[in-house]
């Protein structure tokens, strides 16, 4: 087939799975009001691989099939891959109105991990396995979400240590062409309307653990997979004001796996414990590169939107909002610039052949990012004003009788009357002050591993041995 279109992809989520919100089984995830503006999101992919201005980007031609493919399903066996990837998550997240499609890059970012483990570790199945699976995505240009994170009840305990056995999700039965799987994961992006999920540990193993080490990829629609999602928002607004770009973002769903069957080809790991932790390290080395690749574009409109904002306060240029541009400034600029060097110094990952962003360089990006974004978000507040949280609603500007009040107390300095005012602050208050807000605060922490998670891989990809010799050296010290 190759290459849908977003009309082909909605089509292809009717299929029956299901996914629950706010307590109901959802019918349709595409027509489903909060599931609607991640399906609309996610679609941008597919328009992307269509569009003449985004094509070259989005596409590529299959060097075994000579088909068009969807670059996210490229063997990224080159360096330039690297940053052909990196342009075009950053082009996706501009063309999707400031949000990622997220259908495809995590779903790859997991293949690239399986793959190049698989070769490092010398397993010829696997790889196999992984690749005949790529190209099926590839061929049917099929839309996939990544289930790494096991919702882990005690997190001091390990997975056969937890009160209850599925805490984290494990093999619960094995004949010779397939397996049975139980459990859930947790917090997973876009799931209730991709394909396929694909599923990796989430953490290193024992050898008590060894069902817990299991990765393998399976339709949604499979019987035995329950999601319970949580809304985010809606298309359909009475509070805020509209905008010809329209709000976009995805819905994470709790992912049950009850009983479920999964053909042995498709399954990439199996009770090979001592793989779990390097498939996790592996996906996180590629998958924190697009983390960072995404949020760019972010930062760029969220710094724009304060800048607008002081200017319609008539604020810009007093030199305590000027202060905290120079802070914006400089947190957007060094994310640009660290996400830019891991582009740049891409790394053949482990010796498998396969490359990823400079894993050093990625690491920062996101830490740096991850750290800085609540003071970054009370930078805007702080020059927007109280306005933020008590704007007037757009059902209040809709109002013959309250309009002329607005229009008369609520305008700004030059150039910003009641209404261009009101409608910048109606988009400030999303970004900085809405439910959803708080939910890009907490999603910046942990989405995408927490800071737990990128300290841990700094200090394994920094050169700490240069560091210490290089101090050995000045003082003469011959200890090693
Ligand atoms: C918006 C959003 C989208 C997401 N999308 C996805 C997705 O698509 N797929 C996916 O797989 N996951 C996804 N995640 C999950 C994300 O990767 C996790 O939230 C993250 O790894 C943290 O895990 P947790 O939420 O279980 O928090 P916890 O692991 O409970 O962490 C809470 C705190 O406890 C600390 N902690 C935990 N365990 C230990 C320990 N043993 N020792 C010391 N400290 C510890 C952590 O460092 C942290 O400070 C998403 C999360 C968010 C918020």
């Amino acid at each position: 087939m190759a290459l849908r279109t977003a009309e082909q992809y909605r089509k292809g989520l009717i299929d029956g799975r299901s996914v629950y919100l706010l307590g109901e089984r959802v019918k349709n995830v595409t027509e489903d009001p909060y599931l609607k503006v991640g399906v609309e999101t996610a679609a941008f992919d597919f328009i992307m691989a269509h569009d003449p201005k985004t094509r070259d980007l989005a596409v590529i031609r299959d060097a075994q099939s000579g088909e068009s493919i969807s670059r996210y399903f490229e063997i990224p066996d080159y360096p330039e891959a690297v940053s052909a990837r990196h342009e075009l998550i950053r082009a996706a997240c501009e063309t999707a109105d400031g949000a990622l499609p997220f259908i495809k890059d995590v779903g790859s970012d997991i293949i690239n991990g399986v793959a190049a483990v698989a070769r490092i570790t010398g397993n010829e199945t696997y790889q196999r396995r992984i690749e005949d699976y790529r190209a099926h995505c590839a061929r049917n240009d099929l839309s996939l979400s990544g289930a790494v994170t096991d919702v882990k009840g005690d997190r001091s305990k390990g997975p056969s240590e937890q009160a209850k056995p599925d805490y984290y999700l494990r093999v619960v039965d094995e004949s010779e062409s397939e397996i049975v799987v139980s459990g859930a994961k947790a917090h997973i992006t876009a799931s209730a309307y991709t394909d396929e999920i694909l599923v990796i540990p989430t953490r290193n193993m024992t050898e008590a653990d060894a069902d817990y080490a299991v990765a393998f990829a399976i339709p949604v629609d499979t019987p035995g997979i329950t999601q319970i999602c949580r809304p985010s928002f809606r298309f359909e607004d009475t509070v805020h004001f509209p905008t010809p770009r329209p709000r976009r973002g995805h819905v994470e769903a709790l992912v049950i796996f009850d009983n479920v069957r999964v053909p042995k080809e498709r399954v990439f790991l199996l009770r090979e414990w001592q793989a779990a932790q390097g498939l996790a390290y592996a996906f996180s080395a590629f998958h924190r590169y697009t983390a960072v690749s995404y949020k760019i574009p972010i930062l760029e409109y969220m710094t724009g939107l304060a800048m607008l904002a002081a200017e319609a306060n008539g604020v810009q240029k007093t030199s305590n909002i000027r202060e905290r541009f120079v802070n914006m400034i400089r947190y957007t600029e060094t994310t640009k610039a660290l996400a830019k060097a891991a582009a740049l110094d891409p790394e053949d990952f482990g010796g498998s052949g396969f490359y990823v962003a400079n894993t050093l360089s990625s690491n920062m990006a996101k830490l740096h990012f991850a750290s800085g974004f609540h003071d970054f978000v009370r930078d805007i507040q702080d020059i927007a004003g109280g306005l933020v949280v008590t704007q007037p609603t757009y059902k209040d500007w809709q109002n013959d009788e309250l309009r002329p009040y607005l229009e008369q107390y609520m305008g700004g300095a030059a150039g910003f009357d009641a209404e261009q005012r009101l409608k910048l602050m109606s988009m400030l208050h999303h970004v900085v002050a809405s439910d959803f807000a708080g939910w890009h605060e907490v999603c910046t922490i942990h989405a995408e591993g927490s800071f737990a998670s990128q300290k841990m891989m700094l200090m394994a990809e920094a050169p700490t041995e240069l560091y210490r010799s290089k101090a050995r050296d000045i003082i003469g010290l011959e200890i090693a």
